[in-house]
């Protein structure tokens, strides 16, 4: 089965080929390695096929995607509102990669609503919103980059991907995937990688770029938080960690320094979910973590405001910390029976 319809992809094809202007690529706030994989990739792909094209993220991303060919060129909303403004009104179409709803654009939401020209949306989330003119979703792809190589062959774009491209799209599925741990159960994945490396990256150095390029403070976080921060519930099958804004400060948190922690519980045995619930200024971020058919996304927008995919979901509570664990406390026993199948 095609992952996007043909229509859809032509219309795609169509609205490229009419645009004149520069366009926008905007991944999620708080950008990922396949937010960031997926809109660096397509950025190096538009630039090759003679478009101007420019990524506003609405926030800074970790350090260790900076090595990505197109970083220094990355416009960031929270730091250059008026720059990013700027550009956005100079535009002729927007490309929204990685994300479902425009909540997750963060403070350029009014940016984006209000923009007069077209937009669409690339991602593979469940429950697509319809905040775009055009949306090219597929779940079952691993990830937003694997569906982007995807579009780019079937517009015939291929012919405009380099090295630099394909490392930016191996970055995304890698991520996404937890180094081709989960989500990799259709061909169609091992397919893309197998495209991808013929553009002769260098996969051993995008993992070492990312996964041997921590702090000595994250390492020592991640052993705190293991340490001290972690409750096990076994008559519940979860897990259950937190990080204070105290704790951040003592180990001088940098962003993307948590990232991973939450997968690290489901290596116990008998472990089938994990949260994660860190402090922030105004409010609590929840990440969720699930194996088989525990459904982490339903749980996420039921209680904690958010969404995601089965298996990983994120949300934000705006109570204190204290609350934000009690509540998951207490939700539970509710899960008991679901959570033993
Ligand atoms: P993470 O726990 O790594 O921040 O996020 C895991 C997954 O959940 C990602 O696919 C991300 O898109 C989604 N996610 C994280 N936070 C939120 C949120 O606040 N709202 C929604 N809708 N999805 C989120
Ligand atoms: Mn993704």
């Amino acid at each position: 089965m095609e992952r996007i319809d043909i229509e859809k992809i032509n219309e795609f094809s169509t609205i490229l080929k009419q645009t004149d202007k520069p366009i926008i690529l905007i991944p999620h706030l708080h950008p990922d390695g396949d937010a960031m994989g997926s809109v660096l990739g397509l950025w190096r792909v538009l630039i090759n096929a003679g478009f101007t094209a420019r990524v506003i993220s609405p926030t800074k991303y970790p350090e260790f995607y900076h090595w990505m060919d197109g970083h220094r060129e990355v416009i960031l909303h929270s730091w250059q509102a008026d720059v990013a403004q700027k550009c956005i009104e100079e535009a002729g179409l927007i490309i929204c990669m990685d994300f479902n709803e425009i909540s997750r654009t963060g403070n350029m939401k009014d940016l984006v609503s209000k923009f007069p020209g077209k937009k669409i949306m690339i991602d593979h989330h469940p429950f697509p919103g319809d905040f775009a003119d055009l949306v090219l979703s597929d779940t079952t792809s691993s990830s937003t980059a694997e569906l982007t190589f995807y579009l780019l062959k079937k517009i015939g774009f291929d012919q405009y991907i380099d090295r630099d491209a394909a490392t930016s799209l191996f970055t995304g599925i890698m991520t996404d995937t937890g180094s081709f741990d989960y989500n990799v159960s259709d061909p169609r994945t091992f397919e893309t990688v197998s495209e991808l490396l013929a553009f002769g990256i260098n996969q051993e150095e995008i993992h070492s770029n990312i996964y041997d390029n921590f702090s000595v403070d994250r390492m020592r976080l991640l052993g705190h938080c293991l340490t001290n921060r972690m409750t096990v519930y076994p008559e519940f099958r979860t897990s259950c960690m937190y990080l204070s804004l105290e704790d951040q400060k003592k180990f001088n948190f940098a962003p993307g320094d948590s990232e991973g922690f939450v997968n690290i519980p489901l290596s116990i045995k008998g472990v089938i979910f994990s949260a994660l619930f860190t402090e922030k200024e105004k409010y609590v971020k929840a990440s969720f973590r699930s194996k088989g058919n525990f459904a982490v996304n339903e749980f996420s927008s039921k209680y904690f405001n958010g969404g995601g995919h089965r298996n990983a979901a994120g949300g934000e509570l705006f109570t204190s910390l204290q609350e934000a664990l009690d509540k998951f406390e207490k939700l539970l026993p509710e899960y008991q029976t679901l959570l033993n199948q």
